[in-house]
């Protein structure tokens, strides 16, 4: 569905993604793997849009969405939950989902998209009307991910969900990802945390200084005794 071939990105003149090629398959689990500074953000940046590429192409269901704005790329179905939440602190709960579907103009179906969120997570419908700053980190997560799926989106770009979030939190919400899996979107995670990633990936890719140094099936890279060294024990 999403694939990215030969991908070249970065910052000012110094490259983070030299030649990075990845394919996710419709409603499967792909994470992508690294070390801090790999250049995993910077990916998931491109791949929404946000960020130039310099070369290579992707491509959504076989379209050309290379140098496409944010909003098309919305459009075609990918759609990004950004490191560090990013959501509104100041507005409601509800108020923040509201906003992930403000390119939506039919009203019933993003109705049909909050009481799907609300499903996946019971605890948002619960503090519906509390300001978003203050619900917990891993509420906070939950609210980022409901506010992305509020696009309907068919792809979900996650940016490393487990971070700062108590493990029992994160267990929760990387269960949810495999509901969310099974209702067709496909989900492409970025994770530092390896092991837990694995547990729950199709496919796996691992990026050191931009560059894809392996890659294989979530249960095959999950037994290799080099991502074991290197990324297992991470946290
Ligand atoms: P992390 O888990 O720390 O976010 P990452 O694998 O997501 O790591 P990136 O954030 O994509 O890595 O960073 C890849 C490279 O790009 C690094 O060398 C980083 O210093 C650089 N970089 C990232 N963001 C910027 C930016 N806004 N401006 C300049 N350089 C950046």
């Amino acid at each position: 569905m999403l694939e990215l071939d030969r991908v070249i990105s970065g910052y000012g003149s110094s490259r983070a993604l030299h030649e990075v090629s990845l394919t996710v398959p419709r409603g499967s689990l792909v994470t992508v793997l690294g070390a801090n500074g790999a250049g995993k953000s910077t990916l998931l940046r491109v791949a929404s849009g946000l960020l130039p590429i310099w070369g290579g192409d992707i491509k959504m269901d076989g379209r050309w969405m290379t140098r496409k704005s944010t909003r098309e790329i919305v459009r075609a179905g990918v759609v990004h939950c950004p490191e560090g939440r990013q959501i509104f602190s100041q507005l409601t709960v509800y108020e923040n989902l509201q906003m992930g579907g403000y390119l939506r103009d039919d009203r019933k179906a993003a109705k049909r998209s909050m009481d799907q969120v609300f499903s996946y997570f019971p605890r948002l419908k619960e503090r519906v009307k509390q300001r978003a700053g203050t619900l917990s980190g891993g509420e906070q997560q939950m609210l980022a991910i409901g506010r992305s799926l509020m696009a309907s989106p068919r792809l979900l770009m996650l940016d490393e969900p487990s971070l700062g979030i108590a493990p029992k939190l994160v267990q929760e919400i990387l269960g949810i990802l495999g509901f969310i899996q099974e209702e067709g979107t496909a989900v492409l995670l970025v994770e530092q945390n390896a092991r837990l990633a694995l547990q729950h990936a199709d496919y796996a890719y691992v990026l050191d200084l931009g560059r894809v140094v392996m890659e294989g099936a979530g249960s095959t890279l999950a037994k290799d005794s080099r991502i074991e060294e290197r990324y297992f024990g991470a946290r």
